[in-house]
């Protein structure tokens, strides 16, 4: 009889999510009730107040568009008055709010939700859809998230599964679960790069696969780079085919809109297989009574040309990545492929140019990133247990009262590890506290970086040590070390504090460059700071 698994793998995807767990050794993934391997991610609320999740939501997106909620993945963890998601406003037919903290929310039916919460939906979903296939209750979980989530993304994914009931045993970085799939128990020793472009995110992730020890040497990526961003460039074109054919603007309505949506990601995928569709929508519109048809040619070289600079972008990263610990293009053994998006022929094409090999055959981009975190679930604890060696994708550090960014753990560095510093003074001298506001990101500016949070300890402990630590799922905790008895802070507020944001507005409000190289890099740094400050760039 085939034992009964205790943990599942789960694929929380930007469009869809899939669940998988391991039975007799064998990765599988649970099929949803539909019979299908997704359960879309899409939250909606029906005509009738009901909650639906999965499919069922999915099906109202075009008839009820403002209170179907898809695409939760790019919102997580993220600031309301982040540029992410001022961007994003725009292409969502659904109402972005303002929650708790500052953070982004979502409106639904009039109420506020929390995007954890809008996630722990589809996961409560998918924990019944395991429970109901595998035969029995499940408590524990492992998540996947794209590497280059920063530590509120993750923690807020965290909260998601919490909600939902789950214990969330490991959150896993999407590509090193990838690699999993592909080189568990297969006694390997290469160098693999992880090509992932899925719906909303790309990754990039150099590992070294020796045995059951799974290295990553380097990794980066672009959270605003997926599928999504292909589907726009289609719709963009369509909506301007049909205004010059036919001298109407359907981009205000909201139902042409989301009918153009849905065909135009089937056009894409469908030139995935054949070179020429048409985009067809009967009684798109009406004019003096009469239906007015939409009816777009696209073929793929079209294709192609809409979309190559985001193709193109995608190895500039790579180069990036691999640059940044010095790998040769050459010495790479593997490509696997992972995400929808990456079935492309073109996107197949340019991995064939760039690394003079095809992409490794017989992974399963959709499937592989839950089959790994299958995998490692069912081996945590164990002997023979699967050894990941993570790196973090974005560097973390603090505020110089500059407004630069002091770096305290660089990018790429191996984690877990701890780094320690001496408390330095406080910003504002003569306070009964030192604060430390703490950012996440790749910029020596602090305003073009994720605030993670600030630490407040009292002024006596100036030139104590401080430890960052950063532990196996790259998620961050701060130590002040006390006389004898050392003391965790908790990140005191993940809300922008009141003296963080005076500090900003003074620096704006001045405009002083500190030396002539900032004042070179000053008009970025300003334009930043208003960014951040409240969006009226
Ligand atoms: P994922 O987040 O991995 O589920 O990727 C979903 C994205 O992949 C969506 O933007 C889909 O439109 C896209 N996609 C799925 N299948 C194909 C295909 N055959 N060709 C091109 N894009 C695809």
């Amino acid at each position: 009889m085939a034992d009964t698994p205790r943990i599942v793998g789960i694929d929380l995807g930007t469009t869809n999510t899939l669940v998988a767990s391991v039975r007799n050794r064998v990765p599988k993934v649970v099929p949803t009730d539909r019979g299908s391997l997704v359960l879309p991610s899409v939250v909606a609320l029906s005509a009738k107040n009901d909650l639906l999740v999965g499919g069922v939501a999915k099906d109202q997106v075009v008839t009820n568009p403002k209170n179907t909620i898809y695409g939760a993945k790019r919102l997580i963890g993220r600031k309301y008055d982040s540029k992410v998601v001022r961007d994003l406003k725009s292409y969502f037919t659904y109402d972005i709010v303002e929650g708790a903290d500052g953070d982004a929310a979502v409106s639904l039916g009039g109420r506020t939700y929390s995007l954890p919460e809008i996630s722990s939906f589809v996961l409560t979903q998918v924990k019944t859809i395991a429970e109901q296939f595998l035969g029995g209750p499940i408590q524990d979980a492992v998540i996947s998230v794209p590497a280059y989530y920063n530590d509120n993304q993750r923690h807020a994914v965290k909260e998601a599964g919490k909600l939902a009931g789950f214990d969330v045993k490991r959150i896993v970085n999407e590509p090193t679960a990838a690699a999993l799939a592909y080189g568990f128990n297969r006694g390997l020793d290469q160098k693999v790069l992880v090509y992932d472009l899925g719906g909303g995110t790309f990754d990039v992730s150099v590992l070294q696969l020796t045995g059951n020890v799974f290295e990553v040497l380097a990794t980066g990526g672009d959270t605003f780079l997926g599928g999504i961003d292909f589907d726009n460039r289609v719709i963009d074109y369509v909506l301007e085919a049909f205004r010059k054919e036919s001298k109407i603007d359907l981009s205000q309505s909201p139902i042409a809109m989301q009918r153009i949506k849905n065909a135009s990601e089937a056009a894409k995928i469908d030139l995935t297989l054949i070179p020429n569709v048409v985009v067809e929508l009967p009684y798109i519109e009406e004019r003096k009574g009469k239906p007015v048809d939409l009816r777009v040619p696209l073929s793929r070289e079209q294709l192609n040309q809409l979309t190559h600079d985001l193709v193109d972008r995608t190895f500039h990263i790579c180069d990036e990545v691999l640059n940044d610990r010095g790998i040769q293009r050459s010495s790479i053994d593997e490509v696997l492929l992972v995400g929808g998006q990456s079935r492309m022929p073109l996107v197949q094409q340019k991995i064939q140019q760039f690394f003079g090999k095809p992409a490794r055959k017989g992974v399963h981009p959709d499937e592989c990133v839950a089959l790994g975190a299958a995998l490692l679930g069912d081996s945590l604890g164990q002997i023979d247990a699967v050894t990941l060696i993570d790196a973090l994708s974005m560097p973390i550090g603090y505020a110089l009262p500059t407004g630069r960014f002091r770096k305290v753990i660089e990018k790429n560095q191996r984690i877990p590890l701890v780094k320690s510093f001496r408390l330095p003074p406080p910003l504002q001298p003569g306070g009964p506290f030192i604060e430390l506001d703490i950012f996440q990101g790749d910029s020596e500016f602090i305003v073009d970086n994720e605030y993670l949070g600030t630490v407040r300890v009292p002024a006596g402990a100036v030139g104590r040590r401080i430890d960052f630590r950063l532990d196996e799922e790259c998620l961050l905790k701060v130590v002040v070390a006390d006389v004898g008895d050392p003391r965790e802070v908790t990140l005191a507020t993940r809300d922008t504090p009141d003296t963080l944001k005076r500090a900003l507005a003074e620096m704006m409000a001045k405009k002083t460059p500190i030396d002539a190289r900032e004042a070179a890099e000053a008009g970025g740094l300003f334009s930043s700071l208003k960014r951040f400050l409240g969006g009226k760039d």
